[in-house]
């Protein structure tokens, strides 16, 4: 268990992007990709789980992206810069493969994945990866800025599709569907595919990729909700 101090709080529609530091000032040890549970005061033994979104490189610094559901989440979202949290991990085992990734993400299961980005981008690691970014509507689009500019790197692609109907998004709409992938992946079996989101929208991605052909081994899936 280790003890983080909140250094920054903000809160996009129902979302809270929460960062915060270790007391001692010393690196927290993880891989991009894995999770953590959090302690939050008030609930005793009852730990919430949250992908880490911040890179390896931040060092003494995580970053949380949390839907905001239930009793530990809200009173985590109430908590002020300077409180003390709990922190036990890291866990799960993904991490940036060697093959080209294709990571798919509902919601803020896009956590693990901009970690793994934000760690090949501030390494300069040479890998390849896409992601393709479901969310309902543009407010609920997380870090934006920082998405369009990954698709100015070689090596770093971003595709933001919306379900919600809005006319005045000239991007890419619908769920995650084949014909989606195919238009942005070539050869479609050889890369390694990340999903993470909603257990319902999980389970029904890795059914469309199987259907494409791409084999099991080659697909991680962690989901939630
Ligand atoms: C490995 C792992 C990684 C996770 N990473 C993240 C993450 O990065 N960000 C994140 O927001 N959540 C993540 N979760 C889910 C998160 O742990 C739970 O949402 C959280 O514990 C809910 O706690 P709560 O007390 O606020 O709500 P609870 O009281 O536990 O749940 C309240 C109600 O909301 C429903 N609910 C719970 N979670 C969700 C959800 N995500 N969406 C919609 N409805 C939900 C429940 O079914 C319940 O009806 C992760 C879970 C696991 C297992």
């Amino acid at each position: 268990m280790r003890r983080f101090k909140i250094i920054e709080k903000k809160i996009q529609e129902n979302i809270l992007i929460l960062t915060i530091e270790t007391e001692d000032g010393g690196p927290f040890n993880f891989e991009a990709g894995q999770f953590a549970s959090i302690s939050i005061p008030g609930f005793g033994a009852k730990p919430a789980f949250f992908s880490i979104a911040s890179p390896p490189a931040w060092s003494n610094k995580l970053q949380f992206t949390i839907n905001i559901v239930g009793l530990r989440t809200k009173k985590l979202s109430e908590m002020n810069v300077g409180e003390i949290l709990e922190v036990n991990g890291p866990f799960g085992k993904m991490r940036i493969p060697e093959l080209e990734m294709i990571f798919i993400a509902g919601g803020v299961g896009i956590a693990p994945f901009l970690s793994m980005m934000r760690e090949i981008k501030e390494k300069n690691l040479d890998r390849k990866a896409t992601l393709f970014y479901s969310v309902r509507n543009p407010s609920l689009i997380l870090f934006k800025d920082e998405l369009d500019n990954y698709n100015k790197t070689q090596n770093l692609k971003t595709c933001i599709t919306l379900t919600d109907e809005v006319p005045s998004w000239v991007g890419l709409k619908g769920r995650i569907c084949p014909e989606m992938v195919n238009k942005f992946i070539n050869d479609v079996q050889d890369k390694k595919y990340f999903i993470c989101g909603p257990t319902k929208m999980g389970l029904a991605m890795k059914e469309m990729l199987m259907q494409m052909g791409v084999k099991e081994e080659n697909i991680d899936m962690e989901a939630w909700g």
